[in-house]
């Protein structure tokens, strides 16, 4: 039987260790926090997921929450006016299956106890490099899917696919209750305020039942990068309200009545967007591999993190498998990751094409959107596959070609 370690139980690493153990895999995972811990501690993430990534976990029966009180059922699109009141652009799109998101505090603690049900070995311990060297020499694979944690650096950032150096926008969670419902049908509503940042708002489930996530993207020194004086939750929350009062009346309008959903339900930071070499060398030579966040790490702006991590606990599922009984050895690990690569490419650069300001042949996109349902709904699905988006909202001459076809039918 082969044996796979794991380091890190989030959602790629315990999704890759739940598939692998109903193929009849041994799973250890060595994850640093107990399910407890996760339950009672602070939010991770707004992890809204799409379809497709939905769609693995469905595939290997872990999704818990199918009915859960809170699908996303579209994405709505509003620049605000820079010169003054109101949105300059606004439609919005009925997604073609619905997205949802479960808090990680609900998500991961049930995911935990399924690997455990399923006979995966759960070991709640700090990994370090002298784990990984332990691990090298006792398990087949060793598989690093850390997310954020510092053990990822010791995968090599990669300079060719990694635009950005350092942080492109402040970020900011916050979790409430009795927001006002978007009207016709729910959506993550994403809206773009010139120079200030983006905010997009949606329904999830957390600890307490529906909520809804406010997001808030800043861009770095200016006004919306404003949470290093906040202390406490009420002031983070006030100061969610604030901002939404001064640049987003029509957000501020659906949160007269909101309170956070617990002390819990706030995060704000910053981090460089960073995609990383896959294969790690130990001191002793050894190879480990990585998974998820660790390794292609995108700003949330587009809401693609989760996503991306299924889809690649996917991928590296099928490749373990397909391998059968050969050694995982530094050719096999380059394959896996690079398939995972030739869809995560289009990804990455569509989240970094958002994070810097629209050129105007993509605010002529999504200004023709306002008329074109056809093209509103293409955008709105891209978040489910944003290969989609290529090359059309990437290149001038593709998009014009684009929106004469369109304007022509
Ligand atoms: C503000 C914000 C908003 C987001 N919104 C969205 C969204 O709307 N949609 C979306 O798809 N994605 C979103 N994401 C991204 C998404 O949450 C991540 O991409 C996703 O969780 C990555 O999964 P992962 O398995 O790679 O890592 P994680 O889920 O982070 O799991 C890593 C695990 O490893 C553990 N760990 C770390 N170091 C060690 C160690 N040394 N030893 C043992 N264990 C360790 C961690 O505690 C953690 O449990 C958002 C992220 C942020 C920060």
């Amino acid at each position: 039987m082969k044996r796979i370690t794991i380091v890190g139980g989030g959602q790629s690493g315990l999704q890759l260790g739940i598939g692998l153990l109903q193929k009849g895999y041994a799973v250890k995972i060595i994850q640093d926090r107990t399910a407890d811990q996760i339950a009672d501690g602070r939010v991770m993430s707004s992890q809204c997921q799409f379809d497709a990534s939905l769609q693995h976990e469905r595939d290997l029966g872990i999704d818990f929450w199918q009915d859960n009180s809170a699908p996303v059922e579209g994405i709505s699109f509003s620049i605000a006016n820079p010169e003054g009141p109101g949105k300059v652009i606004d439609w919005a799109a009925r997604l073609d299956a619905s997205a949802q998101s479960i808090d990680q505090r609900v998500k991961i603690p049930r995911w935990l106890a399924e690997f455990e049900h399923l006979g995966g070995k759960l070991d709640i311990s700090v990994a370090d490099i002298q784990t990984l060297e332990t691990e090298a020499k006792s398990s087949d694979l060793v598989i690093v899917a850390s997310g954020k944690g510092d053990i990822g650096k010791l995968f090599e950032r990669d300079a060719e696919r990694s635009p950005f150096d350092a942080p492109q926008r402040a970020l900011a969670l916050t979790y409430v209750h009795g927001m006002t419902p978007r009207e016709e049908f729910s959506a993550v509503n994403f809206n773009l305020i010139p120079g200030v940042g983006e905010y997009f708002v949606f329904p999830a489930l957390t600890k307490s039942g529906p909520c809804e996530i406010m997001v808030f993207e800043g861009v770095p020194n200016g006004p919306m990068d404003c949470w290093r004086d906040v202390k406490t939750p009420s002031e983070h929350l006030a100061k969610s309200q604030e901002i939404l009062n001064t640049y987003l009346p029509w957000e501020a309008d659906r949160c007269r009545n909101v309170e956070l959903t617990d002390d819990g339900g706030i995060l704000a930071g910053r981090f460089p967007p960073t995609v990383r070499k896959p294969i790690g060398t130990l001191p002793s030579g050894a190879k480990v591999l990585g998974l998820g966040d660790a390794v292609c790490l995108n700003d949330p702006i587009t809401g693609q993190g989760s996503n991306n991590a299924s889809k690649a606990a996917s991928v590296y599922l099928d490749s373990i498998l397909q391998h059968g009984d050969q050694p995982f050895d530094e050719i096999w690990m380059t394959e896996t990751f690079e398939r995972f690569w030739e869809y995560a490419q289009w990804v990455v650069r569509w989240t970094n094409m958002m994070l810097l300001p629209p050129p105007p042949f993509v605010l002529d996109i999504m200004g023709s959107a306002q008329v074109l349902p056809g093209l509103a709904a293409r955008i709105a699905n891209g978040f489910n596959d944003p290969r989609d988006f290529f090359p059309w909202f990437a290149d001038p001459t593709a998009a014009e070609d684009y929106l004469t076809s369109l304007q022509a039918d």
